[in-house]
């Protein structure tokens, strides 16, 4: 008290001049400080971000995990609204990565056709197989039915959702979780290595996927002709996602994201 009462005898200019000394000692206390203790102490960042929605106004929402700078990894599940064998797979890798990290910078959408998922059907709301609708060189009009590829590519708002993700993010690696399997469904465009070790860490056959109608337009082609050099492939889930294929199927990403630079 008797040093602000000898502040206070002071000139109104020194007083100024002496608020604006703390003032600035304050600024520096502050500047010294960590601001960012949680980066630094746990790298596996969290991240939800709504991409888009789909036709009936559902968000199609993408998680964000593990290390930013690293590989970019893209997991995809639902993109056929009546696979959800995908739903146990993704949340086992997402609790792996929140609890023990990742060196890779992963992106989970664990429900690419959210119109899809509630109606229970393999299209979307307006009929449109999504994983037939990419704007793909090999894209074509397909008669409408099972895999109906919509009225032109990238007609979907889901499949734009997704081409604005890949286009922006561009991701070294993506896996596309599908049923009813089981196998690994190489594309050729990938790295052949990637999938082998996929199929070998699950003991999934590697072997192409029959396709009903024609594999015209697919989620894994836009990815490898619009990202050259990444892998691009389908994991087709047994129509019993047992604990068992959980754990390979877990144990199977962590040992491609290890080949990952
Ligand atoms: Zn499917």
């Amino acid at each position: 008290m008797r040093y602000i009462s000898g502040i206070a005898r002071h000139s109104p200019l020194a007083q100024f001049n002496l608020i604006r000394i703390i003032l600035a000692l304050a600024l520096l206390v502050s500047l010294n400080t960590p601001q960012v203790v949680r980066a630094t102490t746990n790298p596996t960042v969290q991240t939800q971000v709504e991409i888009g929605r789909s036709v009936g106004g559902r968000p199609i929402i993408a998680e964000r995990l593990g290390t930013r700078g690293g590989p970019v990894v893209l997991l995809t599940g639902l993109i056929h609204g009546d696979e959800k064998g995908s739903n146990p797979v993704l949340n086992r890798i997402r609790r792996d990565i929140v609890a023990n990290g990742s060196k890779a910078d992963v992106w989970i959408i664990r429900v690419v056709s959210p119109d899809g998922a509630n109606r229970h059907t393999r299209a979307n709301s307006r009929g449109v197989d999504l994983n037939r609708n990419f704007p793909t060189s090999d894209w074509q009009r397909t008669p409408r039915g099972l895999n109906f590829s919509g009225v032109s590519a990238g007609s979907e708002p889901e499949t734009q959702a997704i081409v604005s993700f890949i286009r922006t993010y561009r991701p070294v690696l993506s896996i596309w979780f599908h049923q009813v399997g089981p196998m690994v469904d190489p594309h050729p465009l990938g790295d052949i290595l990637i999938m082998r070790k996929f199929a070998t860490v699950t003991g999934y056959p590697l072997v192409s996927a029959p396709c009903r109608g024609v594999c015209v337009g697919t989620a894994t082609t836009f990815h490898a002709q619009t990202v050259p050099g990444a892998t691009a492939f389908v994991v087709e889930l047994p129509a019993k996602v047992t604990i068992s294929h959980v754990e390979r199927n877990l144990a199977a990403v962590r040992a491609v994201v290890s080949m990952l630079s």
